[in-house]
């Protein structure tokens, strides 16, 4: 894909002229704002990239991010600042939250190479889906339809050793095989599912499948724990506890084979009643992973409350500790206070041999990316896993 229009809001003309310059070396067709209200009162014409100085006089940046989120402005966004990195990433996360693309940040002065690579960058990908196809968010109707018609399949991708290398688990993640698209992400269908009440019955589908996997595994000599995403909707389930037991039973497995994955988020709607159902489920002997930690609100005292076996660190801060010292010593703090909470660390989104390697002299224990292994079908696992070991 490429991005060809790219437009620059900065009041100081030196700098967006700067910008500019190397915007076009980088291939792209451009167009300046030296003021903030100017740019809302003309912008018609659509932006592949926005470039957006946080610090101007009269409108800010953060009022146009108000404004590109009003508009559904789905630009890629890249801001920057004078500012101290911290209020670069306060922004940057004020933004995605609003919905925005933001595909990067840079703070002031920066070099000519740093923004050149950045804008070189964005043509290969948007964001880090690992398929892509161009489709509408597919209707509530076609996804009731995917779900009686078993198209939905799951994928598992492997959680990796970081202390000798030894593979004892995998995350189950959906995909839809779409007979006309192929393969789709959750990403074009988990929402929608959670949005009409579906997503209980997709988690079962996932759960089964899960299970029957693990059996088939179990069988051919492979002991793998499995990790199945589990939704806020279905942690209110009251006897969902007993449900879960069943379900292992009816495979013939135990339950410390299986690992629910938990997000921040979905751990905050309705705390009192996700406690009490994630406390029975850890005294039957299901494992307990908080998920994207540190996207979230949780704080220290959930993290102390829920009996959690495992925190998985979000990939945003993963990917970016070879470039930010931020980012490192952030991973580095929730490594040690995991294992102060006797809790297991899994790094997810490792993608280099550099990441895997400061991820080991942190002692952080597993790690989950693409340098292990993108997910595949789980009939792939057994010959990855022999390779691999
Ligand atoms: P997640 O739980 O954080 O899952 C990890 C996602 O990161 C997966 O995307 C995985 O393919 C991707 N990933 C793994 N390693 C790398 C890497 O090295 N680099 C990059 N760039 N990405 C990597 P996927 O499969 O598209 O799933 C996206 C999200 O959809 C999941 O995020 C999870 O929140 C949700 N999801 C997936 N399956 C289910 C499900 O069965 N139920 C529910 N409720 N949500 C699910
Ligand atoms: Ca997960
Ligand atoms: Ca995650």
């Amino acid at each position: 894909m490429n991005y060809s229009r790219l437009v620059v809001i900065d009041d100081e003309a030196d700098l967006a002229g700067f910008v500019c310059d190397v915007a076009e070396q980088a291939g792209f067709d451009v167009e300046q704002f030296h003021s903030a209200r100017l740019f809302m009162d003309q912008y018609k014409r659509r932006a592949d990239v926005i470039v957006l100085d946080l610090m101007m006089p009269g409108v800010d940046g953060i009022e146009v991010i108000r404004f590109l989120a009003g508009i559904d402005c789905d630009a890629l966004l890249i801001l920057i600042s004078g500012f101290d990195s911290g209020v670069l990433h306060s922004a940057q996360k004020l933004a995605s939250e609003q919905g925005l693309n933001v595909a990067g940040s840079l703070s002031k002065p920066f070099r000519h190479d740093a923004l050149y690579q950045l804008l070189r960058g964005l043509s290969v990908t948007p964001n880090n889906l690992p398929c892509h196809i161009n489709i509408e968010t597919p209707s509530v109707d076609e996804l009731i339809k995917a779900m009686s018609n078993d198209e939905l399949v799951v994928y598992y991708q492997p959680k990796v050793g970081l202390n000798g290398n030894n593979v004892t688990a995998v995350e189950a993640l959906v995909r839809w095989n779409h007979p006309n698209y192929g393969l789709i992400c959750p990403a074009f269908f988990i929402s929608t599912a959670e949005q009409h009440g579906l997503i209980d019955e997709l988690t079962w589908i996932v759960l089964e499948h899960a299970m029957a996997q693990c059996r088939s595994w179990h069988d051919q000599g492979l002991e793998m724990r499995v990790a199945v995403n589990m939704s806020a909707n279905t942690l209110k389930e009251l006897n969902l506890p007993e449900q879960m037991g069943h379900l292992v039973q009816k495979y013939n497995q135990d339950s410390s084979q299986l690992i629910l994955e938990v997000t921040e988020t979905a751990l905050m709607q309705e705390l009192t009643k996700s406690l009490d159902i994630l406390t029975r489920l850890r005294m039957k002997g299901f494992h307990l992973s908080i998920d994207d930690f540190g996207t979230g609100y949780s704080s220290l005292l959930q993290l102390h409350r829920v009996p959690f076996s495992e925190i998985k660190i979000d990939r945003s801060f993963v990917s970016a500790m070879e470039s930010d010292p931020e980012a490192t010593a952030i991973v580095e703090t929730i490594i040690m206070l995991g294992h102060k909470l006797k809790m297991k660390i899994v790094a997810e989104g490792v993608e280099t041999e550099t990441c895997r390697e400061s991820l080991t002299n942190m002692a952080c224990d597993q790690a989950q990316g693409y340098l292990f292994a993108k997910p595949m079908p789980g009939n792939e696992i057994f010959s990855w896993f022999s390779q691999y070991s």
